[in-house]
């Protein structure tokens, strides 16, 4: 029987190369869920030539910015699947420096496709997620808990009493506040960031919540996609290295953790922000 695994936002960029990735390791079967059909069966088509033993690819349909597209997907994987071995949460977007929509307008659309729909596809497939499952969350170092400089705010979403609804609930307030220009003060100017931190959080109230899995957030550098206009110093395959570990390496039994190109980032500590170049200017190149 092979393992199950499914990629969000698999048409293109990081997660093309992380299913890519899966597709190449043996015994696996990889879903990728896209909202872009076309796209979605080129890749299919593409990551066909080049699959390894024991393992197969299908695309579905998944758009998580919408409640029923992901209601429709659960339903249809329930009908077809047991369970899910792996799930890699990598579809998001990010406002362009550019684009001329008012930062007001971006709190909405940003919170609700990379925080809310990525936290309601992980609810609904919990209940298939068995003992062991591997849940990868594809955040941000931009999501670090350094961009919030309210203290109460920052208390509130590292309480280990969190819960996914309370953190949901500061995630709305977050976009209430930016979309009625009210309380900015209390909130970090990037919609995109607190999109990230709010993925974070989740995935540390999530690994509380179902201890039995292996859950992560991973930061995959600063990669040439779409999303940067092709502007990071990285490929999107060397993005998706830290994203496949924490999905198929059995090395990896963290839960809760942050990662950032295969290290463990202290995602509270302000140090944190400049571990990654101290150790890429130290003896540690070889692993980013
Ligand atoms: P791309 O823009 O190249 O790809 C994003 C993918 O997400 C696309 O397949 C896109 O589909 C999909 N997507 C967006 N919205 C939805 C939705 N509502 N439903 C389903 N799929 C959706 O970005 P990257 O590959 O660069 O980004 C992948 C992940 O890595 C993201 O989580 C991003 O935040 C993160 N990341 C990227 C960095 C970088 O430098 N590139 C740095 C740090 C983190 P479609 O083709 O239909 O738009």
């Amino acid at each position: 029987m092979p393992k199950i695994a499914i990629v969000t936002g698999a048409n293109k960029g990081i997660g093309l190369e992380i299913a890519r990735g899966l597709a190449q390791t043996a015994g696996v079967h990889t879903i990728l869920a896209c909202r872009n059909t076309q796209l979605g069966a080129q890749a299919v088509e593409e990551l066909n030539k080049d699959v390894a033993e024991g393992s197969t690819i299908e695309q579905r349909i998944l758009d998580i910015s919408s409640s029923d597209s992901i209601a429709n997907f659960v339903s249809s994987f329930k009908a077809d699947f047991p369970t899910c071995d792996i799930l890699v949460n990598n579809a998001a977007i990010a406002f362009k420096n550019a684009d001329p929509t008012p930062f007001a307008q971006q709190a909405s659309p940003t919170i609700s496709i990379n925080y809310l729909g990525t936290v309601e596809l992980t609810k609904q497939m919990l209940s298939v997620l068995p003992p062991g499952a591997r849940v990868d969350n594809v955040a941000s170092m931009a999501g670090h808990l350094k961009i919030l400089t309210n203290d109460e705010i920052k208390k509130e979403f590292t309480s280990p009493t969190l819960t996914e609804e309370g953190l949901s609930q500061l995630m709305k307030d977050f976009v209430s506040d930016i979309s009625s220009e009210r309380a900015t003060d209390k909130w970090p100017k990037t919609c995109y960031g607190m999109s990230k931190l709010g993925v974070i959080a989740y995935t540390r109230v999530l690994a509380r919540e179902r201890p039995d899995l292996v859950v992560n957030a991973v930061c995959p550098g600063w990669c040439a996609t779409d999303m940067s206009s092709h502007s990071g110093p990285r490929s999107a395959e060397k993005g998706a290295e830290t994203p496949l570990m924490l999905a198929i390496d059995p090395a990896v039994t963290s839960n809760g953790g942050m990662y950032k190109c295969v290290i463990v980032i202290d995602w509270i500590s302000i140090a944190a922000a400049i571990l990654p170049l101290i150790m890429s200017l130290s003896r540690l190149p070889l692993l980013v």
